[in-house]
């Protein structure tokens, strides 16, 4: 629902071209109830969104009142002869918040049947128009009906509240009448951390049901309109889309457009704002006294015996200064891989990416559309971790096929990719923080090809080089210098020097990229162990893995409230009962 004030209509067309429904909104200082000044504003809404946007007029069908003040019969009258479809502005209160009881939408032939909330509600006969009703959420505490999402007189002001409010409500339509659930509010909730947060856990989780459609209303009119049984509901006209590896936007964006996108400069807090996107950057905005030193190890290839000894003794006994176990996170290929180990590991607390099914190499569109999709299928079926938890790949011998790549990933569910490279030259310059593909890639490209277009919300981890034990050569893996350091000491040292170049400089999260057989050799074992030794000594530093450092990037949180930093927490998270729903 959409303003012509204050809208980006780049981003509206971004959307647009990405399947969501663009609906119209308005601005005023107050509520419209004269018809002659609602008729003109409808209409300059409309026509305003139409220039800018490039879409078909067909496509706009839908009205939202301001204040959801209505103008009654005259209203539905306006709309419909400016050719829209439903009206939303109307609420309805169910009994209470779990009698399974919600609104169906409705046409208006006849009388708005229930009380009349806001009036004035319309009383005559309109046909061919529909009426989405508002129906009220109620708040966590199961004690008021609030008027939209984020209007709860209890707001919940927890992840975990957040979660019962946004559940209860679910289960009430899904255990219920199965009337369409809608989630009304202001895009501006989701600033509100704790509901952002339980928003994406509960999608994620939605998906995952085999019965339930998240769509935009003009589809689940479409389904009212002729209504069709779930076990037809794939071949449903309707509801298809182009295949989603190569998607076809439905009207292709000005060649002018294009260009603009890609060419504007990243600016934190004015074209890209967290948690979404994070621009290139040497230095963190947070002062550099509170940012709690992170480091992550993303270590590659096939987890089976002759290695899982090494991560057993090194990680499995250890704590972050909040108390909780340290991570890593293991990028796994199919072939070679002991998912006994892998489900043991994930139940460890370690995170486990994709690193392919062959570990070939991979440069297609088709090769890692292929493999990306089958190493996460795999990684779920034989070790049991939920699909939502599988985020991050890398790919073999960092060898990318650039831009479908990233399309590619991104429509798999994953969350970042962590297989371009970045070099600090020299050895004392800043190393490079996560960053957000919403600019490509904004770095020198070591290994072509490159990100060249935006993605927008993905993460890109670069794979921060290293320089040798004596400062002259780089390795791009830890485990991989030309001239490797001849004693246990030399490790410890190397890993060190490298390892103050953020903790002493710009705090830039500190990862270690390498291979378990890089363990065969025991002088590496000592040396690392010496290492990690040495951090547990250190109160700010936290070794997690990729995706819990990435959380933070999303939530920034300073040293003195990293304590209670919401992702880091290892209490045991309570999952929602799926099975008892049905
Ligand atoms: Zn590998």
């Amino acid at each position: 629902m959409a303003t012509r004030k204050g809208t980006d209509f780049n981003i509206l067309l971004d959307f647009y071209n990405r399947g969501f429904e663009v609906a119209t909104h308005t601005d005023t200082p107050s509520a419209i109830t004269n018809t002659t000044i609602l008729e003109l504003e409808i209409k300059t809404e409309r026509q305003t969104i139409l220039d800018n946007v490039f879409m078909s007029a067909n496509d706009i069908q839908g009205w939202r009142s301001p204040y959801l003040k209505t103008a009654g019969d005259d209203q539905i009258r306006v709309l419909k002869k400016l050719g829209y479809r439903y009206d939303t502005s109307k609420t309805f209160v169910r009994k209470n918040a779990t009698d399974g009881l919600n609104s169906f939408p409705l046409t208006t032939d006849f009388p708005w049947p229930y009380p009349c909330n806001i009036p004035p509600c319309w009383t005559q006969s309109h046909s061919n128009f529909w009426e989405v009703p508002i129906n009220a959420l109620w708040d966590y505490k199961k004690a008021y009906p609030c008027p939209t999402a984020d209007g709860c007189h209890n707001r919940p002001d927890t992840e975990e509240d957040a979660r019962e409010f946004i559940m209860m409500n679910f289960k009430n339509s899904y255990n219920g009448n199965r009337a369409p659930l809608g989630f009304h509010m202001m895009g501006n909730f989701f600033r509100h951390v704790p509901f952002y947060r339980a928003m994406d856990r509960f999608i994620k989780e939605v998906l995952m049901l085999p019965d339930v459609y998240i769509i935009p209303i003009s589809k689940m009119l479409d389904w009212m309109e002729q209504p069709v049984p779930l076990a037809q509901i794939t071949r449903y006209e309707s509801w298809k889309c182009a295949p989603l590896a190569s998607p076809t936007p439905a009207m292709p964006a000005l060649p002018t457009l294009a260009p603009k996108l890609s060419a504007e400069k990243c600016v934190q807090g004015q074209n890209c704002n967290l948690p979404s996107c994070f621009c290139k950057t040497f230095d963190h905005s947070m002062n550099k006294a509170d940012i709690p030193q992170i480091v992550y190890l993303a270590i590659d290839d096939a987890l089976d015996t002759s290695v899982s000894g090494y991560f057993e003794r090194l990680l499995f006994n250890r704590t972050n200064p909040n108390g909780c176990p340290i991570s890593a996170t293991f990028f796994v290929p199919t072939t070679g891989t002991n998912y006994t180990l892998v489900r043991d590991f994930y139940a460890k607390g370690m995170e486990i990416g994709s690193h392919s099914v062959t570990h070939n190499n991979l440069i297609t569109r088709e090769a890692v559309s292929r493999e990306a999709r089958r190493s996460k299928e795999n990684l779920a079926t034989y070790a049991d971790i939920p699909l939502s938890d599988i985020l991050g790949y890398r790919s073999p011998y960092l060898a990318t096929a650039g831009d479908d790549q990233a399309d590619v990933l991104q429509n798999l569910g994953y969350a970042y990719d962590i297989s371009y490279t970045f070099t600090r030259r020299p050895s004392y310059a800043k190393n490079v923080w996560p960053l957000t593909a919403d600019f490509a890639w904004p770095l020198p490209c070591n290994v072509a090809p490159c990100l060249r277009r935006p993605h927008r919300g993905f993460w890109e981890v670069p794979v921060n080089s290293m320089w040798d034990y004596t400062n002259t050569d780089i390795c791009a893996y830890a485990d991989d210098c030309q001239r490797p350091p001849p004693t246990h000491d030399h490790v410890r040292r190397y890993l060190t020097n490298n390892f103050k170049n953020s903790y002493e400089g710009n705090k830039a999260p500190f990862g270690l990229h390498f291979h378990g057989r890089w363990f065969h050799e025991s002088r590496n074992y000592m040396g690392f162990k010496g290492f990690l030794d040495y951090l547990q000594t250190l109160p700010d530093v936290y070794i997690v893995s990729v995706k819990k450092m990435l959380d933070w990037m999303q939530y920034p949180t300073p040293k003195s409230q990293i304590q209670t930093f919401g992702p880091w927490k290892c209490a045991v998270m309570k999952r929602p009962q799926f099975q008892q729903l049905s």
